[in-house]
């Protein structure tokens, strides 16, 4: 602006009043924020104060890369994942663009196209053994569409929704786009849900519970005894009580680990699925909502989500990917690449003298800070050696770090110095050599 003030073939007096105006058209909105008098919600200027721990560590990140360059600064903080997607994927992109159809960019039905919700069915009924019909599916933008679709559906004003932490923030921006209250009840030293927690939690407001499994940020993969027991406790509640199974790594288990089928074990049941992770899509935003056959209000429930998924501005899935989930729905990207790297992380943690659970699933792991040091004093430690993760709070549980090991193989080999500087500073002994 100065410049073009500036270039101006106008007479110095008229520039030096231009350039006041342009410095009070910065000053007067700052200094109205300060003072709380935006014209924006109250509540979004409040949420707009909180920003997001995981974005800051990322552009910090960013920063730190072009000071020491990329290969020296070891980026755990963002789980964006870096693998290619897998073939089956390209292939029927390639198709698709060289065999249009009339109309195949157009408007649909606002739950997806018929034929990609059959297949969806298809698929998740033969994995849990049910009937399992379209009209239980509603495709959308992704998993965050999607549970904003569910929350939408069934949240009247101050309704609660209980989450496990540690758990993946934007749930809190989701209940809060509808009114809801969030209700927090910790898991165990394993990060398993304790059910007597859970139902000591439980009111009359209480109309969700959101289960995360494979789970970000733990790792963890809740075993099938545990979805029966929390189906046990749920029913025998006076009223009914959702719970939402937020899906995005269900491929993505390690060791041989099945990641149980949520479906066959709890009847009120709304999953919320994407293939961000499963087909590294996550740019591309396809998900789906799928509401369980056994599930109370089945009728009203799948409408009202479809409606939501119109009224809240998807109108409906990007019809590109849904024909190409068509055509590549039983492929995965490379689960072995991703445990191969999750073993490399663990044994840099362990090895270098921290502790942390190992995690079967996902794409972190869920470090123990060491004793006598807050999450957040240890992360500003680990970043003076370039070694970036996410403080536990960000999670609602303190005293852990998380670290998204969807990098690059070199960075996370490369760290393995990073790590073992960082127990040194804290007097840990290390368990093996560097
Ligand atoms: N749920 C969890 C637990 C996630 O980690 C993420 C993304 O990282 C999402 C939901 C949102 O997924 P999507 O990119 O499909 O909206």
């Amino acid at each position: 602006m100065a410049t073009i003030v500036e270039a101006l073939s106008c007479p110095l007096n008229v520039k030096v009043v231009l350039l006041r105006l342009k410095y009070l058209c910065y000053i007067i909105p700052n200094f109205l924020f300060i003072r709380g008098i935006t014209m924006i919600s109250k509540k979004m200027a409040e949420a707009l104060k909180g920003g997001s721990e995981i974005r800051k560590m990322f552009e910090e990140g960013g920063r730190l890369k072009a000071i020491y360059g990329a290969d020296n600064v070891y980026d755990f903080s963002i789980g964006n994942p870096d693998l290619e997607p897998p073939k089956e994927v390209f292939d029927a992109l390639k198709d698709l663009a060289n065999n249009p159809t009339p109309g195949m960019h157009g408007y649909m039905p606002n739950a997806g196209y018929p034929s990609t919700r059959q297949i969806v069915a298809e698929k998740r009924g033969k994995e849990a053994g049910m009937e399992i019909g379209p009209d239980a599916v509603c495709m959308t933008v992704g998993a965050a569409s999607a549970m904003n679709d569910v929350l939408h559906s069934i949240l009247d004003a101050d309704d609660e929704v209980i989450l496990l932490a540690p758990y993946f923030m934007e749930y809190n921006g989701y209940v809060a786009n509808h009114n809801g209250k969030v209700v927090i009840v910790q898991t165990d030293d394993k990060f398993m849900p304790v059910i007597a927690d859970i139902e000591k939690a439980i009111t009359s407001k209480t109309k969700a519970i959101i289960v995360n499994s494979p789970n970000n940020p733990s790792g963890v993969v809740y075993p099938a005894e545990l979805l029966t027991q929390l189906n046990d406790m749920l029913k025998k509640q006076d009223h009914t009580i959702y719970v939402i199974s937020d899906e995005p790594y269900i491929d993505l288990a390690y060791d041989g680990a099945e990641v149980p089928c949520a479906l066959k074990y709890i009847d009120n049941l709304i999953i919320c699925f994407s293939w961000s992770k499963s087909l590294s899509l996550p740019g591309e935003r396809i998900g789906y909502t799928l509401v369980s056959p056994k599930c109370a209000d089945f009728a009203e429930l799948t409408g009202a989500i479809v409606l939501s998924n119109r009224t809240l501005g998807s109108v409906n899935a990007p019809a590109i990917w849904q024909k190409v989930i068509e055509k590549a729905i039983y492929a995965k990207v490379d689960v072995a690449n991703y445990e191969n790297r999750r073993n490399l992380l663990y044994s840099n943690i362990v090895d270098a003298g921290f502790d942390a659970v190992k995690p079967n699933g996902a794409l972190y792991i869920f470090m123990n800070t060491p004793e006598g040091l807050t999450d957040e004093e240890f992360a500003k430690i680990c970043a003076k050696q370039n070694l970036l993760l996410v403080k536990g709070s960000s999670f609602a549980r303190p005293g852990y770090c998380r670290l998204a090991f969807c990098v690059s193989e070199a960075s996370i080999r490369n760290s393995r110095k990073a790590f073992f500087a960082v127990a040194e500073e804290l007097g840990l002994s290390h368990r093996t050599e560097l």
